[in-house]
């Protein structure tokens, strides 16, 4: 069997995570039990919600157990297959870890995917991915954007911001985001079709509700939030009557002590409602999600961005983008 690097959680963060959290080790990969196949991991998501599972926290998914891989969904190739219908050399998806191969069995999360169905395989980590899904679902589901209403997306250049805000103009919105920096600004007017971007950098609450005020004078009827913080704050205090605000992250607060949103007396005056969205509750409908957003990218009306680093020994540089802003897209890991 060959060897097998492995980037391990060998401390719970406290705050930001530091390199000295993590251990990258080598070691034989394990002989297979029956109805085992082992992987030969290719690509691995870096996402935001990595750094909750990193918690000793209550959560929709137990924690990282100290001494494991970090886990994370990858794609890559069955190397070897004690498992009916995984056939060695059979590309495959799941949640697997930050390893060069991950063990998994017949009957998992893991599924078989196709290539030959996107243009980079890569894509099966983005827009055919759990980012692309939860754009998709917690749009249309969770916040019913209707065409002429206002959309305010926050973490508006990110991999699951980007996508929404593309969904909202196919939907015939007026779309808002915030993003960092006149860079990614410019990209959410000049590529992602957004009519308004506001940098929240060096900027405080006030400003930030004077920004959106003027942006959308009758108020915004949908904030997609990624971000929460004064950022969400300064988005309810423009809530339109009857608002739906999507609650998709915040990842302003991930490395800090929950900061809360301050401003919830808004969803009382315009009588507006918030809910909490988890992609994993749509894994049944990531068919239907799927196959229309890949018509809208064949007609040219959608576009992903992936940023990829390569090397499993630069895991710890690659996540860290995600709370420095320095992605330009789906932070993608490239292990093989
Ligand atoms: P991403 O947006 O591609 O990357 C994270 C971005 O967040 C950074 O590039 C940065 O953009 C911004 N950011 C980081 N720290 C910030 C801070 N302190 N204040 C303001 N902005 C900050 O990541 P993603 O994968 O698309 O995830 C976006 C959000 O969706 C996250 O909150 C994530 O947890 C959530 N999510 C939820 C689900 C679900 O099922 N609920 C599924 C997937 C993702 P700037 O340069 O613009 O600051």
């Amino acid at each position: 069997m060959p060897q097998n690097r492995r980037f391990l959680l060998q401390r719970r963060p406290d705050g930001e995570p530091v390199p000295e959290d993590f251990e990258l080790i080598t070691e034989d990969t394990p002989e297979l039990a029956d109805g085992q196949f082992l992987i030969r991991n290719h690509y691995a998501s870096l996402d935001p919600a990595m750094r909750g599972w990193m918690d000793d926290a209550d959560s929709y998914m137990p924690p990282i157990p100290l001494g494991a891989p970090v886990r994370a969904s990858t794609i890559g190739v069955v190397e070897e297959s004690r498992a009916d219908g995984f056939e060695k050399g059979q590309w495959v998806m799941g949640l697997h870890a930050l390893e060069d191969y991950s063990v998994s069995q017949a009957g998992g999360f893991t599924q078989p995917i196709d290539p030959g169905m996107v243009p980079e395989v890569t894509n099966f980590l983005s827009l055919f991915g759990a980012v692309g899904m939860t754009a998709y679902f917690g749009l249309f589901d969770v916040c019913e954007p209707k065409a002429g209403e206002t959309v305010l997306v926050t973490g508006a250049a990110g991999a699951v911001g980007s996508i929404v805000g593309q969904l909202a103009k196919i939907t015939g919105c007026k779309v808002i985001g915030i993003a960092g920096g006149p860079e990614k600004c410019a990209k959410l007017t000049e590529r992602y079709g957004y009519d308004v971007a506001i940098d929240y950098r060096g900027k405080d609450q006030a400003a930030l509700e004077s920004e959106i005020a003027a942006a959308a004078p009758n108020g915004v009827d949908v904030i997609f939030e990624n971000v929460g913080g004064i950022i969400l704050d300064a988005g309810l205090e423009n809530i339109a009557m009857k608002g739906r605000i999507g609650l998709c992250g915040l990842i302003s607060e991930y490395n800090t002590d929950p900061v809360g949103a301050r401003n919830l007396w808004r969803l009382i005056v315009k009588r507006a409602k918030i809910e909490g969205l988890l992609v994993a509750d749509y894994v049944e409908r990531f068919g239907e999600g799927a196959a229309t957003m890949g018509e809208w990218a064949s007609a040219g009306k959608l576009v992903v961005d992936e940023h990829i680093d390569d090397g499993l020994e630069n895991a710890y540089e690659a996540f860290m983008r995600l709370f420095a802003g320095s992605n330009q897209g789906k932070m993608i890991l490239k292990i093989a």
